[in-house]
């Protein structure tokens, strides 16, 4: 419940502007209410009206998307660019497709992206986009036809010290090369204006890993700290299997632990043996199939309809990693009844806000999706390094930096957390340790 007056009336505004939009006053609600102690100690955010601006974004782009689909139809999709805020550094989020993709869910994401930003020490503002159009069935030509028409709106939004865009749900590594391909031939530029790049094209190594990985550093790191404890012997459950879980599940398992089961939109399997991570990248990365196609290949594993029920298998460590508000109270009661240790999210807002705070509250080691996911968006300020120093780096240097940026993240997180009485309140660390910064800049750089 949120206590001063300030962060009152600044929530019942915004709630006010925005009333339907469910998902951005979610996340901003989480934000406020534990920012309060910061804010509280710190006066001049109210008197320069800190928290009014910060929930506000510096500007919001919506615009059509008009593309000829196979049959020679013309097809209408809405794309959306949030600039959220640019006080550390060039707007810098991913673009999402899907066809859920609305204001709401694009302004969620990009306030997230603002703190998540500031904790990975790197110097990037936070900003997010996408579109409904949906990926799904849909053959490579007219992937490239969408692209296309929509970089040819979005170029004129962005650039490589500006707005850096990268992916996201929908948008993969082909994607970036057609959005990338169209945004040189309207520019006549070979620039670092996307990250998430293909490697012949100035891509970064281990970007396609870093937000999986990333997690499973941040994890092992947590549970090292927290419960003096780490992967191996682990059973994990990691929801999803897009690029965010294949690589979360990958590094699960060299780390020692055995991952069970994972899941798509339509359902999950289970595979009690360690789930066949190769079959696995082989439907959804080359085939683009559907996850209950593993049984083809692994008949002894089994499959359930509805991605939901992945919450009752027992385990140790939850990797919440395909989408937001995934696992609810409820799930989480499930996980904790079943002795889960730690829960940490590589997808944005997986836990429901009454989720979390019943992790925090029984002793299990959360990573709050802002801190713990931040590999990906960490490694594309690599990518943006690289970039403009032309030159490349070794896989081995990328990785390293990034396992070291998220001990970092941890660390951060958790000190303040500790500094505020409750350790195993990391989202508040999370949220105080990404806003100063921010904060900080916002009250250097005078009203805007
Ligand atoms: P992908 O598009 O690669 O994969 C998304 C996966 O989640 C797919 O397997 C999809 O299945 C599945 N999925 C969607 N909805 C559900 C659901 N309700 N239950 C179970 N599975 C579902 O996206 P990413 O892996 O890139 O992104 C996943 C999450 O991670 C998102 O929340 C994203 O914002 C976040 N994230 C991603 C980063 C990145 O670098 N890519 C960085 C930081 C965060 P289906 O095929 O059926 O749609």
């Amino acid at each position: 419940m949120l206590k001063t007056e300030y962060i009152k009336r600044v929530y019942d505004d915004l709630k006010k502007k925005n009333e339907n939009e469910k998902e951005f006053l979610q996340a901003a609600y989480e934000i406020l209410e534990s920012l309060e102690p910061y804010i509280e100690k710190h006066p001049q955010l109210e008197k320069n009206k800190i928290i009014e601006r910060f929930v506000e974004p510096e500007r919001f782009v919506q615009f059509r998307v008009a593309w000829v689909d196979d049959k020679g139809e013309v097809q209408v999709n809405r794309g959306y660019r949030v600039q959220y805020n640019s006080s550390i550094g060039p707007y810098k989020g991913g673009l999402r497709f899907h066809p859920s993709v609305n204001a709401s869910i694009i302004k969620f994401l990009g306030l997230e992206q603002v703190l998540k930003n500031s904790l990975t020490s790197l110097p990037m503002g936070g900003g997010k986009g996408g579109s409904d159009f949906d990926p799904k069935g849909k053959s490579d030509n007219e992937i490239m036809s969408f692209c296309q028409a929509f970089m040819t709106e979005l170029y004129r939004h962005i650039g490589e010290d500006t707005d850096v865009p990268a992916g996201d749900i929908g948008v993969g590594g082909r994607e970036i090369g057609y959005l990338y391909g169209q945004y040189k031939r309207i520019k006549n530029k070979t620039v670092g204006v996307l990250t998430g790049k293909g490697i012949p094209y100035g891509g970064s190594l281990a970007r396609t890993e870093a937000t999986g990985y990333g997690l499973c550093y941040f994890t092992e790191e947590a549970l090292k700290v927290m419960k003096k404890d780490s992967f191996k012997g682990k059973t994990v459950v990691v929801s999803g299997s897009g690029n965010v879980a294949i690589y979360a599940c990958k590094k699960a398992t060299e780390l020692g632990a055995k991952v069970v089961a994972m899941s798509d939109s339509n359902g999950y399997i289970y595979d009690p043996k360690g789930i066949k991570l190769d079959v696995i990248q082989e439907i959804k990365e080359v085939r683009r199939g559907r996850i209950k196609e593993y049984l083809e290949q692994v008949p002894s594993a089994s499959y359930h309809e509805g991605p939901k029920g992945i919450w009752q298998i027992p385990c140790d460590i939850a990797l919440p990693c395909a989408t937001q508000n995934e696992l609810d109270l409820e799930d989480a009661k499930v996980l904790v009844q079943n002795g889960v240790i730690a829960v940490c999210e590589g997808a944005n807002m997986p836990s429901t806000l009454d989720a979390a705070k019943y992790f925090m509250e029984h002793k299990i080691v959360y990573g709050p999706a802002k801190a713990a996911n931040a590999g990906g968006v960490a490694t594309s300020g690599l990518e943006m390094c690289q970039n403009s120093a032309r030159l490349s780096w070794s896989f081995e240097e990328v990785d390293e930096k990034l396992k070291e940026i998220m001990i970092n993240i941890f660390h951060n997180t958790y000190d303040t957390a500790v500094s505020l009485g409750d350790p195993f309140d990391t989202l508040t660390g999370a949220n105080i340790a990404g806003f100063e910064k921010v904060s900080k800049a916002m009250l250097a750089l005078g009203v805007y």
